[in-house]
């Protein structure tokens, strides 16, 4: 293993009417709080009562900003901030998926920064200061309740990153998995893939001796794989939405790379580049890349490959070399979410090659680009074209 500190300051309350923490964890009476939300869907399933129901309680001062787009805009976030210095705000609470949430975190450090915070996002200055927040939980997917990540895209660029910082920890999340009984089937398909694509990206280490790691990663992806298909074909279950919600918030909350190199992560970047061309669902891009990254893979390195094939896939390897092997669980992984739903195929988006030159650019935002296999702009070419 690697030396590792292991250390999440956010408070995670779990289960049902757990809303009621709300008012609890925000503290005094009186605040003024920026309630920061999508495009309605909380409107839909009173998610949006409940919280004002808390924050009246409360004597909150409370101002909203509305409409964050999935796959956050820059341009939101600069209206996010913009509020936060007027109106003196003291707190802001993310009602919604990992995209209002991402968008609250760069909200929460450019209010204090005094350049454009774009230059936070692409790493040319560190946050300093940050303003408060919590969020309430929509969706599971992104892990973005307790991790201290964002994903952030400038349409006028074109570029869609990611950054962290230790600032960027909510200071709490509330999680109750009634909150996603109204999530749709596409969007919960797509929060699958999405974490399991993070358990994945992390498997693919390089760290020797990480047992339990390993053992838990494959615990959370085989406690996925037995919950999902039956959640598809029951979405108002409470007990499958809850397995599958604390699934998604451990499986990208810093445990799963304690004491290793932290994973590969070049599927996210590839899935990154699409998403700044075509704004295409987070969690479709990565079903349509992951497997084909490890198809790409398979010829170098088989061994993790192989060792998911057995103890997640349940493959028999004997009779088999390690290369067939590694083949067969790409297979099985794409099997399994195509049984979802999920697109296997970039053109189930109409994306062709045409500006196949643009998306390998696109998934350069970063110095380095995996670290299982670090890629060149002809490997993630290669892996494009396998995915048209
Ligand atoms: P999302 O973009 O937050 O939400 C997707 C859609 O689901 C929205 O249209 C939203 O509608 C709807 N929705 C959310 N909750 C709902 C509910 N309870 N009922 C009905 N509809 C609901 O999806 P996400 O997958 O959570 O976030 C994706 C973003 O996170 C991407 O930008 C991705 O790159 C990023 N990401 C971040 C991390 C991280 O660690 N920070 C990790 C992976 C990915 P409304 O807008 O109307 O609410
Ligand atoms: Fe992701």
């Amino acid at each position: 293993m690697e030396a590792f500190l292991q250390y999440n300051p956010t408070r995670l309350w779990f289960g049902k009417d757990q809303i009621e923490k709300l008012k609890q964890d925000l503290g005094s009476e009186g605040k003024r709080v920026l309630l920061v939300y999508g495009g309605g869907s909380i409107k839909k399933n009173g998610v949006y009562d409940a919280v004002c129901e808390q924050l009246s309680q409360m004597k909150a001062e409370v101002t909203e900003l509305s409409g964050v787009e999935p796959n956050p805009r820059l341009t939101t976030v600069h209206k996010g901030i913009e509020i936060c210095r007027e109106k003196h705000i003291d707190f802001i609470l993310a009602v919604g998926g990992g995209s209002v949430i991402d968008c609250v975190k760069a909200i929460s450090i450019g209010v204090y920064y005094d350049g454009d915070v774009w230059d936070i996002i692409t790493r040319k200055a560190a946050a300093q200061k940050a303003l408060p927040f919590g969020t309430v939980l929509t969706l599971a997917a992104t892990g973005s309740e307790m991790n201290n990540l964002s994903v952030i895209t400038n349409w006028e660029l074109n570029e869609k990153r990611g950054w962290g910082s230790p600032l960027a920890y909510p200071v709490f999340s509330i999680l109750d998995p009634a909150y996603t009984f109204s999530v749709p089937l596409d969007q919960t398909v797509y929060g699958i893939v999405d974490m399991m694509s993070h358990v994945l990206e992390q498997y693919f280490h390089r760290t020797e001796n990480a047992p339990m790691i390993d053992r838990f990663m494959e615990s959370v992806l085989l406690t996925i794989m037995e919950a999902a298909p039956k959640l598809v074909k029951d979405l108002h279950n409470f007990k499958l939405r809850e397995t599958i919600m604390y699934a998604g918030t451990m499986a990208f909350n810093g445990l799963l790379s304690s004491g290793t190199d932290g994973g590969d992560w070049a599927s996210h970047q590839i899935e990154h580049g699409l998403s700044a061309i075509y704004d295409i669902p987070h969690g479709g891009g990565l079903a349509i890349v992951f497997p084909n990254w490890m198809l790409h893979c398979a010829e170098e390195d088989p061994s993790r490959m192989t060792k998911l094939a057995v103890n997640v896939f349940g493959l028999d390897p004997s009779g088999k070399s390690d290369l067939e092997l590694a083949r067969e669980s790409a297979a099985a992984l794409r099997t399994f979410w195509t049984e979802l739903g999920a697109p296997s195929r970039l053109k189930d988006y109409g994306i062709d090659s045409s500006r196949l030159d643009e998306l390998v650019q696109k998934s350069f935002m970063k110095d380095k680009v995996g670290s299982y296999k670090p890629m060149t702009p002809e490997t993630v070419r290669d892996i494009l074209i396998r995915s048209m």
